[in-house]
């Protein structure tokens, strides 16, 4: 099929993107790098009246690295961040996250933004996002840019805050406290396939190496990502001791898996809380790296860095 008829524009900077998105009010769509937009158009199951392609808006294509996180703008590729290696660096969940992302072909043109923007609760990077606390910028022509915090972005399946007329311009990943660690864990039909099921997970050690925070962040459970924190049922034990049983239970208790063709809501729930607990332990094997590092400078670390990886 084809898309539906719709008025194009191509901006070459912020202010002419905001004013063009200003105009066009309800009807307008920003294209980024088309990886959901354009099979959306050509199936005809979104007909905005006005597209705004972002991809000549320079500004927008920038990946900024501080000790404190990583600011991915609206117009930087999955693989660029995923190549970059001192985001890794920083945040090294993203890479571990971006591999699972579709295809390098789709990551060599979908942008980190365009994904948390298209909010779906399959997608890998919105429960990056919320597993870290991380936040979307949104801007509007003549008004205020707003930070929205990841567990107010995500509003519902393919539903985030954005409103009519504003421009996602960034997202902010913060970078792991000292002595923790990350990890990203799920299963999926073919590798590149979105996942049945996934966890993205984050753990923090006290200096005697017994869990002091821990939260999951779940993949296909429920319609926006299902982030719970399961400190309380690691009970400030050492990993060695932590009861799993109990974590995964909680995990399970707080996801509301849908049926689909791939697998039953039985299933999905059951596997959340496997995969939960497997990148839980990994990220606090990470975290115990991280802590014995410590004196090197390293402070947090990721499960599923292959070997003279940066
Ligand atoms: C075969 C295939 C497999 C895939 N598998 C996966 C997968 O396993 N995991 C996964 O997470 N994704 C997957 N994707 C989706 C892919 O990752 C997309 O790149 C991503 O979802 C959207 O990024 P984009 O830049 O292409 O956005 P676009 O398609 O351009 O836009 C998506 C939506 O976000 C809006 N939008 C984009 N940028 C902005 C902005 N800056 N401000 C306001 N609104 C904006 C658009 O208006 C649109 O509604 C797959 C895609 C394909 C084609």
């Amino acid at each position: 099929m084809k898309p539906p008829p719709f008025d194009y524009h191509a901006p070459r900077d912020v202010a002419e993107a905001l004013e063009v998105l200003a105009a066009s009010g309800e009807g307008g769509k920003v294209l980024a790098g088309g990886q959901s937009l354009i099979p959306l158009l050509n199936m005809r199951l979104a007909a905005p009246s006005v597209l705004v392609d972002i991809n000549r808006v320079a500004a927008l294509d920038v990946l900024e690295v501080e000790p404190g996180g990583v600011r991915v703008g609206a117009l930087a590729r999955h693989a660029a961040v995923e190549r970059s290696p001192a985001a890794s660096r920083v945040q090294p969940l993203l890479r571990a996250a971006l591999r699972l992302v579709a295809h390098p072909v789709i990551r060599n043109r979908g942008t980190v933004v365009g994904s948390l923007v298209h909010a779906d609760p399959s997608a890998e990077l919105p429960a990056v996002l919320a597993v870290l606390g991380g936040s979307v910028r949104l801007a509007r022509h003549g008004g205020a840019v707003r930070d929205v915090p990841a567990a107010a972005f995500f509003t519902g399946p393919l539903e985030s805050a954005l409103e009519a007329g504003e421009l996602a311009v960034s997202a902010f990943f913060p970078s792991l406290p000292p002595r923790t660690g990350a990890a990203f864990q799920e299963v999926a039909r073919r590798h590149g396939d979105y996942a049945i099921a996934g966890a993205a997970a984050v753990v923090g050690l006290d200096e005697d190496l017994r869990v002091t925070a821990a939260r999951v962040a779940c993949v296909s459970a429920g319609p926006v990502p299902v982030t719970v924190d399961v400190t309380d049922a690691c009970a400030r034990r050492p990993a060695a001791s932590v009861p799993w049983d109990a974590v995964a239970d909680a995990v399970r208790g707080n996801v509301d898996p849908e049926e689909d063709v791939h697998a039953s809501a039985h299933y999905r729930r059951h596997l959340t809380g496997v995969l939960a607990v497997r990148a839980l332990r990994l990220a606090a094997a990470e975290a115990a790296r991280a802590a014995h590092g410590a004196a090197g400078g390293m402070t947090g670390g990721v499960a599923g860095r292959p070997e003279g990886v940066e």
